[in-house]
């Protein structure tokens, strides 16, 4: 038994020197991916459950990796913002969507486009006027930019983050609550933070209709939306049943594979036009 645990002891050893080198090359690797463009968006609908309509999209950043294929955001992320190059990746993202939403727009078809950001981003100095500047540079109105922050942005500032925030929001922009509930949730902030929009996260929609916990804990993020008059969207959305749900329960918006995955920017062109169409 001796024996075995110590082999086990080398083996996790060895599993985390390989995590730590593998992580230190993409560490590397990240540094250059902007340059060698490397990255792009896709883009997920958002859909108003009682209009049946399409009235956005969120952006999500892919990394293609010359010899690692896809590496998913949740695996990059972190690293990005833990080195600061996150600043620099969410910069190209916010530029990205922007460009992309003047040109949905020239082509007659305006959506409001939701961009992620870190609140590593959050704590620049200077965001609210980067966020302004790349807006004026793509000549797209504010009113067509909606930022999900996640609770964490919240925590190491409070004051800095309402300041910021309470600016963008003056300016035209919507500002939504991303993964609501899944971190240190207060209510202080929500009173506070100049917030529009709450995001009900996947994992409390993945076993809505199954866990009986899942379902009170949406119907609860329903309840507070309408009664701190904020707007909810289910994200994760996989089944017409979920679908159902929430619409009857009265949550506006929606995303999730039910009705799209993330999609390239022409194949969202296309879903557009077929999902309107119908
Ligand atoms: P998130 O912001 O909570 O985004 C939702 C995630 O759920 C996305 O994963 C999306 O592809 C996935 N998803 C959408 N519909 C469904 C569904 O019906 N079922 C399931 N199982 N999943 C669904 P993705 O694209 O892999 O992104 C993961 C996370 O990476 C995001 O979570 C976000 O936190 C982060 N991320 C992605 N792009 C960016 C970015 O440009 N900047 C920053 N700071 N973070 C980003
Ligand atoms: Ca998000
Ligand atoms: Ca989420
Ligand atoms: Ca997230």
């Amino acid at each position: 038994a001796k024996q075995a645990g110590s082999n086990h002891f080398q083996f996790y050893v060895a599993s985390i020197d390989q995590e730590i080198r593998e992580r230190k090359q993409l560490e590397k690797d990240l540094a250059q991916a902007l340059a060698y463009h490397q990255f792009h968006l896709v883009y997920q609908p958002q859909i108003n459950l009682t209009s049946r309509r399409i009235i956005g999209a969120e952006a999500l950043l892919r990394w293609e990796h010359p010899d690692r294929g896809m590496i998913p955001p949740d695996r990059f992320i972190p690293i990005a913002e833990s080195n600061g190059t996150i600043v620099e990746i969410g910069q190209w993202v916010l530029d990205q969507a922007c460009w992309q939403a003047a040109r949905w727009a020239s082509e007659g078809t305006p959506l409001r486009i939701a961009v992620n950001l870190s609140a590593v981003q959050l704590r620049q100095e200077s965001i609210v006027e980067d966020v302004l500047e790349t807006l004026e540079r793509h000549k797209v109105p504010a009113g067509r930019l909606e930022l999900e922050v996640t609770e964490t942005s919240f925590m190491t500032n409070l004051n800095d983050a309402v300041d910021k925030l309470q600016r963008l929001h003056r300016a035209g922009i919507s500002i939504a609550v991303d993964d609501f509930g899944t971190g240190y949730s207060s209510l202080t902030y929500l009173k506070k933070m100049p917030v529009q929009h709450l995001k009900i996260d996947k994992q409390f929609i993945r076993d809505l209709l199954i866990n009986e916990e899942d379902t009170r804990i949406a119907n609860t993020i329903i309840d507070l939306g309408k009664s701190l008059n904020l707007t909810v969207i289910a994200e994760g959305v996989e089944t017409a049943e979920q679908e159902y749900y929430l619409s009857q329960r009265g949550c506006q918006l929606a995303q999730g594979y039910f009705f799209s995955k993330p999609l390239s920017a022409r194949d969202f062109e296309h879903f557009l036009k077929s999902f309107h169409d119908r």
